[in-house]
C-alpha cells in the first residue's frame, strides 16, 4: 500500500512529490507528456504583475519559499535550474514612467520595483523612456527540470510513463486501486490535462494557450529579461526566447502561424538587428476563472485531491501550493479560503 498516488509530472507534480519526499511518505507518480505547459514555459519567476505594476497574488510568500525550493532541485538532482536574472520593464511613455513610479511607492511592491529609471544604453533595442528594473527575479529552466526529475524518480523505479486512465480507478473506503497499484490517497496534478478528468472536470479551469519563438540575434547582446509588449528572455549562446501570446478559443499544443506573426509584429517594433528564428514550441497554461490555483480534497470521495490552476505563474506558486496543501492534509491545518477546492463545490453537485 502507498501512501500516495501522482498523476502528472509538471510543476505541480514534482511541487507535490518534493512534500512527500521531505515527509517520508512512499508514492508512484503516473504522467504523459499530453500537456507541455511545463516543458515550454519561459520559466520565470517576477513578483510583480507588469501590465498593472501591482502585486501577484501572495508574492512575497511564494517567492520566499520559491527560489530556496529550487536551489535545493538543483542539488538534489545535480542539474543548473536557477539563472537570477533582472527583469527590465520597458516604458512606453512618459505617463508609463510616472505610474511605475507611484506603484514603487505602494506598501508590498516598494521593495521589488527599483525607483531608478534606467536608460537604454543597447542600440539594438528602440527604448527611448528607458526601463523600470524589477527586484528579486530570474529564470528557472523547467524543461530540463521535468526531465531531470523524471529521471530521478525512473532511477528509484516509481516513475510509470503512460496516460492514466480515470475508467480503471477503484475508490474504496479508505484507499484507492489503480492497476496493480493501492494508495492511501490519490492527487491530480494533470494541468490543463483536468479537463479530462471525471472527478474534477467540474472545476472552472479555461486555459490560455501561450506560445514562444526562440531567436538567434548574434548582434542582440542582451543579458536582462526585457519586457514590452512581449518579454525577451536570454537564454545564452545568442539565443532569445521571446514572447508569450494568450490564445483563448484553440486548446491544442501546436505552434500557429498566426502566433508567429503576431509575435514578429511586435519583436520588429522595438528590436533594430537582424535575427533567425529557429524554434517555435505552445503549450496550454492551466488558468482559472477567479485566477487562483485549485488546491484541496474532493468534495465526495475522501481520497482523491487536486493541486492545478497555477495560471501563467508555475514557479512560484507551486511550492507555495503544495506545502498548503500537503499540511492541510497531514494536520489540522485550513486552506486558505482563496485556494480551497471548496470554493467551487456547488458546480460539482450541480453537474
Ligand atoms: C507559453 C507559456 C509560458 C509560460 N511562462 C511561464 C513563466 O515564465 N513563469 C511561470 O511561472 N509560469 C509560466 N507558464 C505557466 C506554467 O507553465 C504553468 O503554470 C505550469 O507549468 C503548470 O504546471 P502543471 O504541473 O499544473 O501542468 P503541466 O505542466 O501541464 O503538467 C501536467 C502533467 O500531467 C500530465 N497529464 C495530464 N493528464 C494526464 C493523464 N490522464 N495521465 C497521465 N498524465 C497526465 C501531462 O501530460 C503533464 O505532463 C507558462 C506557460 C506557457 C504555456
Amino acid at each position: 500500500m502507498l501512501d500516495y498516488l501522482v498523476i502528472g509530472l509538471g510543476l505541480a507534480g514534482i511541487s507535490f512529490c518534493e512534500q512527500l519526499e521531505k515527509h517520508g511518505k512512499s508514492y508512484t507518480v503516473i504522467s504523459d507528456t499530453s500537456q507541455t505547459s511545463s516543458l515550454v514555459a519561459g520559466g520565470l519567476y517576477n513578483p510583480v504583475i507588469l501590465k498593472r505594476f501591482t502585486l501577484a497574488w501572495k508574492a512575497k510568500e511564494q517567492l520566499d519559499m520559491a527560489v530556496p525550493f529550487y536551489t535545493d532541485l538543483e542539488k538534489k538532482l545535480g542539474v543548473k535550474l536557477n539563472y537570477p536574472l533582472p527583469v527590465y520593464r520597458r516604458f512606453a511613455s512618459i505617463e508609463e514612467q510616472n505610474l511605475w513610479f507611484e506603484a514603487s511607492d505602494r506598501k508590498g511592491l516598494a521593495e521589488f520595483l527599483s525607483t531608478k529609471i534606467h536608460p537604454n544604453k543597447n542600440p539594438n533595442i528602440y527604448a527611448p523612456f528607458g526601463y523600470g528594473e524589477v527586484l528579486g527575479t530570474g529564470r528557472i529552466d523547467t524543461k530540463l527540470l521535468v526531465s531531470a526529475y523524471k529521471k530521478y524518480l525512473r532511477k528509484k523505479e516509481i516513475f510509470l510513463g503512460e496516460r492514466f486512465d480515470p475508467d480503471q480507478l477503484q475508490i474504496e473506503k479508505v484507499h484507492i486501486r489503480y492497476q496493480s497499484l493501492q494508495a492511501r490517497r490519490i492527487v491530480f496534478t494533470e494541468g490543463f490535462g483536468m479537463k479530462q478528468n471525471p472527478f474534477f472536470n467540474y472545476l472552472p479551469m479555461q486555459g490560455s494557450k501561450g506560445e514562444y519563438l526562440f531567436i538567434k540575434a548574434p548582434d542582440l547582446k542582451e543579458e536582462k529579461v526585457i519586457k514590452s509588449s512581449i518579454f525577451c528572455i536570454p537564454e545564452g549562446g545568442d539565443v532569445y526566447r521571446i514572447g508569450a501570446n494568450y490564445a483563448r478559443e484553440d486548446k491544442t499544443n501546436e505552434p500557429t502561424d498566426a502566433a508567429k506573426s503576431e509575435l514578429l509584429k511586435k519583436w520588429d517594433s522595438f528590436i533594430r538587428c537582424d535575427y533567425e528564428v529557429i524554434d517555435h514550441v505552445a503549450g496550454v497554461r492551466p488558468t482559472v476563472s477567479d485566477r487562483k490555483p485549485l488546491a484541496g480534497q474532493h468534495p465526495q470521495y475522501h481520497a482523491m485531491y487536486v493541486l492545478n490552476g497555477f495560471g501563467s505563474r508555475g514557479v512560484m506558486t507551486g511550492p507555495y501550493a503544495s506545502e498548503r496543501l500537503y499540511r492541510s492534509i497531514s494536520a489540522d491545518f485550513s486552506l486558505d479560503t482563496e485556494l480551497d477546492v471548496a470554493r467551487f463545490t456547488k458546480k460539482h453537485f450541480k453537474s
